[in-house]
Order: C-alpha cells, then sequence, then structure tokens
C-alpha cells in the first residue's frame, strides 16, 4: 500500500505545538494523547522491532505502531485486517446483508442509554435472526451472523441499527448436513420484524424496572414505569422495518463498506490533499449535491 502524499502526523507535527499553545487549558488529557500517539506513529520515537520469516530467514525493520484508536495511519491497517479475516470467514454459497432499524422514538431513548440500548439492539437483532431461521417452518436451521452496529446516518442523525451479513443457509438443527435458502429469500421481513419488536420492547421494559436507563430533561418523566409505558404503547402498534436482500456485489462489497465504518477515523490520510503556513486543505463530500457535484475541497486556517 502505497504511503499517501500528506498525512495527519505531517499536519500535528508541523501545526500541532502552535495549535496546543493557543488552546492551552481548552485541550483535554485524552485529545493531547490522541496527538501525541498520532504524532508519533511509526517513527524513532516508539521504538522499533525486527520482523523474520522462519522459512526463508528474510527480516524487516519497522518502527512500531502507537495503536491509537483515532490514528488513520493504524486504522487504515486494522480495517484492513478485518476485512480480509472477514473475507477468509465466508462460505462459497450466496449472502443476504440484513439490516435492523429502531424507530425515531427508540433512537432518542438510546441516545442516553447507549451502553444499555445498544447492547439491546444487538441481542435482540440476533436473537431474532436465530429463532426465526431456526423455526421449522422457515429455515430450520442453524445460522451464522456476523453483526456491526451503526449508530449514525448518512445525514449525520443519531440512527443506531445493526448490519448484518448472513449466509444463505445453515447447519441443520440434528447437526447433520448444511440447509439452503432459495437464492434471492432467506427469511420473510414482517416475521422478523414483529418477533423483533417484541424482544426489544420487552428488553427495554426491563431495562427500566432494572433502573438502567436513565432520562433528562423534558423526558425526565419517563423515569416513572407507567409513563414508559405509556410511550412505548405506540411503538407496538408501529411496523418495525427489517430489510434482508441479497447484496449488490456479493458479501465482500458489504464487507469492504462496514470496514470503512468499523474503524473509522474523523479524517483519513487519503483525503488530504495539501498544507502550507495558511491552511490545510481536504476533499469531503457534500451530500446535499447530486452526482460529481458532491466531490468538494476545503480550506481550513491552521
Ligand atoms: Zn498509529
Ligand atoms: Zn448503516
Amino acid at each position: 500500500m502505497s504511503r499517501p502524499a500528506l498525512e495527519i502526523a505531517d499536519i500535528l507535527r508541523r501545526h500541532g505545538a502552535a495549535w496546543r499553545a493557543a488552546h492551552a487549558g481548552h485541550v483535554s488529557l485524552g485529545q493531547l494523547k490522541v496527538m501525541s500517539a498520532i504524532e508519533t506513529c511509526r517513527t524513532a520515537a516508539l521504538g522499533g522491532h525486527v520482523e523474520a520469516c522462519e522459512g526463508c530467514r528474510h527480516t524487516r525493520v519497522a518502527y512500531n505502531s502507537c495503536r491509537n484508536r483515532h490514528c488513520p495511519k493504524c486504522q487504515g491497517a486494522a480495517a484492513r485486517e478485518w476485512l480480509a479475516a472477514r473475507e477468509a470467514d465466508l462460505l462459497p454459497v450466496g449472502y443476504f446483508h440484513v439490516v435492523f432499524t429502531v424507530p425515531a422514538e427508540i433512537a432518542d431513548i438510546a441516545f442516553t442509554n447507549k451502553a444499555a440500548v445498544y447492547d439491546l439492539l444487538f441481542r435482540a437483532a440476533s436473537e431474532t435472526m436465530l429463532t426465526i431461521a431456526a423455526d421449522p417452518r422457515h429455515l430450520g436451521a442453524r445460522i451464522g451472523i456476523t453483526a456491526v452496529l451503526h449508530t449514525w446516518g448518512s445525514a449525520l442523525t443519531h440512527h443506531p441499527h445493526v448490519h448484518m451479513i448472513v449466509p444463505g443457509g445453515g447447519i441443520s438443527l440434528d447437526g447433520t448436513r448444511w440447509v439452503s435458502s432459495r437464492p434471492a429469500f432467506l427469511l420473510p421481513v414482517h416475521v422478523l420484524g414483529k418477533l423483533f419488536r417484541r424482544l426489544f420492547l420487552t428488553g427495554l421494559l426491563a431495562l427500566h424496572a432494572a433502573g438502567r436507563l436513565r432520562f433528562f430533561g423534558d423526558r425526565a418523566g419517563l423515569s416513572d414505569p407507567q409513563a414508559f409505558e405509556r410511550h412505548l404503547a405506540p411503538m407496538k402498534a408501529k411496523k418495525w422495518v427489517v430489510y434482508a436482500k441479497p447484496p449488490f456485489g456479493g458479501p465482500e462489497a458489504v464487507l469492504a463498506y462496514l470496514s470503512r465504518y468499523t474503524h473509522r477515523v474523523a479524517i483519513s490520510n487519503r483525503r488530504l490533499i495539501g498544507m502550507d503556513e495558511d491552511g490545510v486543505t481536504f476533499r469531503y463530500k457534500d451530500y446535499r449535491r447530486d452526482g460529481d457535484a458532491r466531490h468538494r475541497t476545503m480550506t481550513l486556517s491552521t
């Protein structure tokens, strides 16, 4: 993989000290640690290591990586590793892309209760898939799932949903053979939607009863159990939409898309165009415009 001409690390090394001085007292320890990690990643500052092949004795000397969650260099490598490992998991069968989404009212509750509600979202979605797939009236098999949580929609609004990559079939319940689904149909989405709704809402009430949910501001009243039940009532009547279709471009295309999200950093090195004394220029997409007009560049002063 070729090294981008300009990296976030170059910008931080050149302008970081001045920025820190200008914002002294307003930069958190966490932010300082991230800056330092990115600035020193794969430089002599972090030391180095020797990689050797036991077969041919070939050796390679490399600087150590910072492994910071926000480092574009490390996350780019982590994303490629994740993608390669998930691709190696793929079976030689058809695949389905499945998406579980919650109504907007639930997204609001999740926003102030992220850990509890995201965990519930994962459990309710996977239990729904495993249960309906195991039902002999449907597939009658044990399926496998790769699931990734997305918490933001493309318009950058809070929009929690779970993407799944699911093989078109599974192991028979007695464990003796492969049961294949039909090529374009995995499981009925209205059945999935109904069970998902029931499991999720039951789980949400249980979280509330266990005192695991917090409400603030104009939602503080929802701390009351009756008020919370009343608030959820309309959602029992709503249709909860589940998407399940064979993906265009196969499972590889969905995995590639998901890998960009699972290891996303604020801005990747590839989007940087240039830097001088006054500013940094980078590429961005303006989703309010159509087609090629979406691709824009912006210069921010340093
Ligand atoms: Zn790094
Ligand atoms: Zn998504």
